[in-house]
């Protein structure tokens, strides 16, 4: 059945949607460099695609579409309060690509959006813009990573290497790019930033392996974090989600061992560590679409409208993976998501 599905299924990206509005935009351009087979269709807005009714979201994610577009505003969003801060008030986020090319079964972007299909804004001037204007009242820190996977997509996009250049010239900006990959091709060619972190998200093997689909695998993303230390960035490192699985006191101990035995923790700027948590409607929605993942229907508490473990289980995780944790780095330079 698979191999049949493999044979019916288009190769990704073999259709790319663009809006009428942006056929002429540099990066519209630059981005269908890269796919000279793929069929082209002129489009009016990108909803008209990306949120048609009665969408297969997980056939979908098995032969993604591109959609480019025009972001309209607004361009910035304020951080959720599911994600951390680390001791920045003016904490936003903005989404210049929304999905991603990985496949995380826990990702709350298959509950957020009808899609799997991967939308790119190409307007990328007019984000730059609205993060100026913030930056006339206040420090800004902002997330650039977190309805996709920037990095994973930078080959073809090059968006990236675009706010290294952008933050260079603000010093009262700090971007966050978070990422599940190992793109060193792409990031040796950058120069690092005291205001750009790289923030690598890290599980445990039997996490990556049962979850993480087409993902780089933990030690794959620990050799390009452990480059990316040499050359001088700005490293992050986040334990978030952690995953309550069968013996996960083992494979989280294994897990943080493992990277501090591999990196030098005098040189990681900071690490992040929560254990799972999503809004109630999302989750609503992945179950429909997922009904016999495990992950995905572990009976969660729900408060405030969002679920997460039932709170013994959460400290408990917590408690003992902070306590691993502190063994290596600082605790000031430890942030731990709580509800
Ligand atoms: S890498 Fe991040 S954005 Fe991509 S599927 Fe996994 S959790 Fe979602």
């Amino acid at each position: 059945m698979n191999g049949l599905c493999g044979n019916l299924l288009n190769p990704p990206f073999s259709h790319i949607y663009i809006e009428r509005d942006i056929t002429d935009h540099p990066n519209t351009i630059k981005i269908l460099s890269h796919f000279p087979k793929s069929r082209q269709v002129l489009i009016k807005h990108y909803k008209d695609i990306f949120c048609r009714s009665r969408q297969n979201y997980s056939l979908q994610k098995q032969s993604q579409n591109l959609i480019l577009a025009k972001k309209r505003s607004p361009f910035i969003y304020q951080g959720s309060p599911l994600c951390q801060n680390f001791g920045n008030p003016n904490f936003y986020y903005a989404n210049m690509a929304i999905n991603c090319v990985f496949h995380c079964e826990y990702c709350y972007l298959q509950g957020m959006y009808p899609s799997a299909n991967i939308v790119v804004f190409v307007n990328l001037e007019d984000i730059f813009d609205d993060v100026r204007m913030l930056l006339k009242n206040c420090p800004v820190y902002l997330c650039i990573s977190y309805d996709t996977d920037l990095l994973a997509l930078e080959k073809f996009l090059g968006f990236s290497e675009k706010w290294f250049e952008f933050a260079g010239f603000y010093p009262h900006l700090t971007v966050e790019l978070r990422t599940k990959s190992a793109n060193w091709s792409s990031l040796e060619k950058f120069t690092p930033q005291e205001n750009i972190i790289l923030a690598w998200t890290l599980s445990c093997d039997r996490v990556w392996e049962k979850y993480e689909h087409g993902t780089p695998s933990p030690m794959q993303r620990l050799n390009c974090i452990e480059k990316a230390l040499a050359k001088g960035f700005q490293v992050r490192i986040c334990f978030d989600p952690i995953i309550y699985i069968k013996d996960w006191e083992k494979q989280y101990r294994e897990l943080i061992e493992t990277v501090f035995l591999k990196l030098p923790a005098d040189k990681i700027k900071d690490v992040s560590m929560g254990s799972f948590r999503i809004p109630c409607g999302y989750l609503k929605n992945m179950r429909k679409n997922k009904p016999y993942s495990s992950i995905i229907n572990y009976p969660f508490r729900a408060a405030n409208d969002v679920y997460t473990y039932p709170s013994d289980l959460s400290d408990k995780m917590n408690s003992y993976i902070h306590g691993l944790l502190k063994k290596y780095i600082p605790e000031e330079k430890i942030f731990l998501w709580n509800n």
